[in-house]
C-alpha cells in the first residue's frame, strides 16, 4: 500500500476507514479471479514510512517518549529522542489492540478490523533505515563529506581534529575509485522500473 500522507486528513480517514478497509475486508471473504485462476488475498504486512506509520496505527511519532514501535521503554530526549534500554519489555499484538502501554497510542486504528499483526505486521522500512539512513551516511563519509555524523560525536570528535582529520583520509575513497562506482550506479540505474521514483545519481 502507498499512500501520500501529504493528502488532506479527512481524505485520509475516508480512504482507510470507507475504502481501504473495506476493500481488504471483501477480498478476505471472496477470491479474486485472474485468468480463470482464484487467489485468496492475505494481507501479511504493510509499507510506509515512519510518519504513514504513526499514522494509520493511530500511535506517537517516533519522536515521542512512548514512540519505540517495538518496546515500551520511555525515550530520553538529548537532541533526538533516543532509547537506551536494550531488554525493555517487547510490544506484542494482543497488548497492542488492547492498548495496555496507553501513552503509546493516539487513538483505535481501523487496521484493526483487519487480522493484521499490529506490531511485526508494520516492518521498519529498509529505505529510510539502510538505503537513506545509514548507507548514505557511509557513503557521504567515504567521500570525505562533512556533517555525516550528529551532533553529540561531532561535540566528541572536535576535541580530537587532528585524529578525526587522519581516520578521514584513510576512510576516503580516491577519485578513480568514486568514479568507477559511479559508473557501475549509472549502468544498474538502466534496469530500474519506473515504479522507483528516486534518482540515481554518482557519487562524484
Ligand atoms: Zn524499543
Amino acid at each position: 500500500m502507498r499512500r501520500s500522507i501529504k493528502a488532506p486528513r479527512c481524505e485520509r480517514f475516508r480512504f482507510l476507514k470507507s475504502q481501504f478497509i473495506e476493500e481488504c475486508k471483501s477480498s478476505k471473504k471472496e477470491s479474486i479471479t485472474v485468468d480463470k485462476r482464484s487467489y485468496r488475498v492475505v494481507i501479511k504486512s504493510v509499507i510506509c514510512d515512519p510518519s504513514a506509520r504513526s499514522f494509520v496505527r493511530q500511535i506517537i511519532p517516533h519522536t515521542g517518549k512512548y514512540g519505540c514501535e517495538l518496546c515500551v521503554q520511555r525515550g530520553i530526549k538529548n537532541h533526538a529522542m533516543s532509547y537506551h534500554v536494550r531488554d525493555s519489555k517487547l510490544r506484542n499484538n494482543s497488548d497492542f489492540r488492547k492498548q495496555t502501554n496507553q501513552p503509546h497510542h493516539e487513538g483505535i486504528s481501523t487496521f484493526t478490523q483487519l487480522n493484521i499483526g499490529m506490531v511485526y505486521g508494520f516492518p521498519l522500512d529498509y529505505m529510510h533505515l539502510i538505503c537513506i539512513g545509514v548507507m548514505k551516511r557511509l557513503l557521504l563519509l567515504w567521500r570525505g563529506e562533512k556533517n555525516t555524523v550528529c551532533a553529540s560525536s561531532r561535540k566528541r570528535k572536535s576535541k580530537n581534529k587532528e585524529t578525526k582529520k587522519t581516520l578521514d583520509r584513510v576512510h576516503r575513497l580516491t577519485l578513480d575509485q568514486l568514479n568507477t562506482i559511479s559508473a557501475r550506479k549509472a549502468a544498474v540505474s538502466k534496469q530500474f522500473t519506473s515504479e522507483f521514483n528516486r534518482k540515481r545519481r554518482g557519487l562524484n
